[in-house]
């Protein structure tokens, strides 16, 4: 008989599984504390449960944490990178950053992925699957094991597209957020997507909870389809509208993500263009400049930067640049993964 992975089941499930075994639902609310709050390795540390329960239980499910691989360290010792090894022999990466009293994990939502942006190693390698919920949830319960902390926040924003493995993403956040367990409230998990029109309809009528980033990259169709070829499938006008759809639908602002590269998107002609894009829409800018120095394209100035928040700033909306952390050990997902799943193929 195959055996069911703990990690990734909703706590309905667990106390359904409980039941099946003959006892109440409340054995299943504390199964699910113990796996994910207490974080215990095995059944057997699971106390509350008799003996005779937990070999009953041994031989229905399984509770592995996922196998990590390699692990990097920047030399600030501000970020971690993992990469895992599924039980496929698939990668994934995942990235734990510390920054002040915020401590941010990373996951990825699918091995590869399908949607090739130009400027992403993950992009290069195609879509191999999607990750199961037990997968994501046991990229953060791993990295938290391992380095014995808790998360603030969480993003999905690793390898693949959320919004195209939309169903686990959902159930993976409900049991993260779940107070009993992780408990990393949905307003400090934010979904990234490169702008999957239905996803982000979706993710609006089922009030996912979560926070939503969008990755904009660019204020015109010509230099976002040759960044993201999935602008070709959803253009900005479609796009535009999905995020005024978001705005309209809840109280919470959106970001909007903007990848800057010298000579490619960050003229003060672009800013306009951006300006006038989002002229009304209840949003937030988080420019990130690019920093993959060697590769195709250039960091912008600082002075480029400078001039092209200044220009956004009329709009009187929150425009943040984040600088990439951990650059000496590549922490922008895909890249040893990238790496590793060829060298499986
Ligand atoms: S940036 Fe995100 S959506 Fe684009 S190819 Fe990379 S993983 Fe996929």
């Amino acid at each position: 008989m195959t055996k069911i992975d703990l990690i990734g089941m909703t706590l309905e499930a667990m106390q359904q599984l409980m039941v099946s075994v003959g006892e109440p639902n409340y054995r299943g609310n504390q199964l699910f504390t113990w796996v994910y709050k207490k974080r215990v390795d095995n059944l057997d540390q699971i106390t509350v449960f008799s003996k005779d329960l937990r070999q009953q239980l041994a031989k229905k499910v399984d509770l592995e944490l996922l196998d990590i691989t390699k692990q990097q360290r920047s030399a600030d010792g501000e970020t971690t990178k993992f990469l895992f090894r599924l039980s496929d022999g698939a990668f994934v990466e995942s990235v734990f950053m510390v920054d002040g009293k915020r401590r941010t994990v990373c996951i990825s939502t699918q091995v590869g992925c399908a949607l090739g942006c130009k400027f992403c190693a993950t992009g290069k390698m195609g879509l191999l699957r999607n990750l199961s919920t037990g997968e994501m949830v046991g990229q953060l319960l791993t990295i938290l094991k391992m380095l014995e902390v808790e998360a603030t926040n969480l993003v999905l924003m690793g390898m693949g597209e959320p919004f195209l493995n939309y169903d686990n993403v959902k159930t993976a956040c409900e049991i993260i957020s779940h107070s009993d367990g992780i408990a990393i409230g949905k307003r400090k998990i934010t979904v990234s997507t490169a702008g999957i029109v239905p996803g982000i309809k979706k993710f609006t009528d089922e009030q996912m909870g979560c926070k939503l980033a969008i990755s904009l990259n660019a204020a015109d169709n010509k230099t976002r389809s040759r960044l993201m070829p999935i602008n070709r499938k959803y253009p900005l006008t479609e796009l535009i509208n999905a995020a005024k759809y978001y705005s309209a639908h809840s109280r919470h602002l959106f970001t909007f993500e903007y990848l800057m590269i010298a000579g490619v998107n960050d003229s003060i002609e672009n800013a306009r263009k951006l300006k006038k894009m989002l002229q009304g829409l209840r949003c937030k800018i988080n420019i990130i400049p690019y920093n993959a120095v060697g590769e195709q394209w250039q960091p912008p100035r600082e002075e480029q930067i400078n001039r092209f928040i200044t220009e956004l700033l009329e709009l009187k909306i929150i425009v943040s640049v984040r600088r990439s952390k951990g650059a000496d050990i590549d922490a922008a997902c895909g890249q040893l993964c990238h790496l590793s799943n060829q060298k499986k193929l």
